[in-house]
């Protein structure tokens, strides 16, 4: 069975358990290990701190204190262009640079978009580059499993004990619901600020009694923010950095509708999991920090450190996305560009 299929079955068997059986049945829920038929000796060097029991953190896994410890976390959700190559050296480096151990995640939890085809190319693409990481699906090592489909229970443990805190809610705004209520026209990229239509009075005590359907609909469950808070962080490359909960960011989903963790619950659970003490990744996701220190807070993790990329445009001053097929680096090595020119031009100096 191909990765989304897997993820496909499995998908419908945990939304069954996290809609209606919210209990510590989750808990039970056990990993599924990282040993694909290809979990082969690709990794040119393996640091093995210990056997791997799944992937919850055992005492064994625990790296050597002071281990520097990056991530590479593509998403097979099409081919990966100059952008990703850019920050995915510079997480190398870093890694090198500290003589640490760099980890490939693959971030496949995306339904609609993930395509199993894509996470062969992406680690081709990847390896073509220069890029060469100590962990990862196709290596395995001793915080397996490496996708993300397949570490659910570690995203359903989180989800519990937000939960049981009462910092979460359930909601079931559209993104048309949300654009409707809002005062102010939205523009961007970024999210707009959730107008708190299904915010409750107060999080704490309701929520345990509270039927996470509703008028027959499963609802997503949003993080409530501390208004009027200062977030702040220091960014190994852009220095402190400062952010408002309420003002700068609202209330964001942490569980899915389709009953999937969202981007920001997952990474925070993974990067703790996987013991990563340095995030490397593009400057778009520095409000994205500030969300997951929340989390982090909230959970009782010690957060790792934060690394900024500078973003890649294309000529016309664009962000580089996955539709600019022509940067990708499947186009380049089409072209039978090798992989020295693209690193010995400026954007890797
Ligand atoms: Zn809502």
């Amino acid at each position: 069975m191909d990765l989304c299929a897997r993820f496909h079955e499995r998908h419908r068997k945990w939304r069954k358990l996290v809609h209606f059986k919210f209990s510590a049945l989750i808990l039970t829920l056990s990993p599924r290990k990282g040993n694909r038929p290809a979990e082969a000796q690709r990794c040119r060097t393996s640091r093995v701190y210990g056997k791997s029991k799944g992937m919850a953190a055992h005492p064994s896994n625990t790296p050597p204190a002071g281990t520097y410890r990056g991530r590479l976390a593509p998403s097979p959700t099409g081919h990966l262009h100059l952008g990703h190559a850019r920050t995915f050296w510079t997480a190398q480096q870093r890694a090198i640079e500290h003589g640490g151990v760099l980890v490939l995640r693959n971030e496949d939890l995306d339904l609609e978009r993930c395509q199993p085809e894509f996470v062969s190319s992406m680690l081709e693409d990847l390896r073509w580059f220069g890029l060469q990481w100590q962990e990862g699906p196709d290596c395995g090592g001793p915080f397996a499993p490496y996708s993300q489909s397949s570490r659910l229970s570690g995203y359903g443990s989180a989800f519990v004990a937000l939960q049981e805190k009462g910092v979460i809610y359930p909601c079931n705004c559209s993104r048309n619901d949300i654009l409707e209520a809002l005062t102010a026209p939205h523009q961007g990229e970024e999210d707009p600020i959730y107008p708190g239509t299904c915010r409750p009075l107060t999080t704490s005590g309701v929520l345990l009694n509270l039927n996470p359907t509703r008028g027959g609909k499963l609802t997503s469950w949003r993080f409530r923010v501390p208004d009027g808070e200062e977030i702040q962080f220091v960014d190994g490359r852009l220095g402190p950095q400062s952010f408002v909960a309420g003002r700068d960011f609202g209330d964001f989903v942490i569980w899915r509708s389709d009953g999937t963790p969202s981007y920001q619950l997952a990474v925070v659970v993974d990067d703790t999991l996987m013991r990563i003490t340095e995030v490397v990744r593009g400057s778009d996701l520095l409000l994205s920090t500030a969300r997951q220190l929340l989390l982090y807070r909230a959970l009782n993790y010690t957060p790792p450190q934060f690394y900024h990329c500078p973003l890649v445009m294309n000529d016309k001053g664009e962000r580089l996305a996955k539709r600019h097929e022509a940067l990708s680096l499947r186009t380049m090595r089409g072209k039978d560009v090798r992989p020295e020119q693209i690193r010995a031009t400026p954007l890797f100096k």
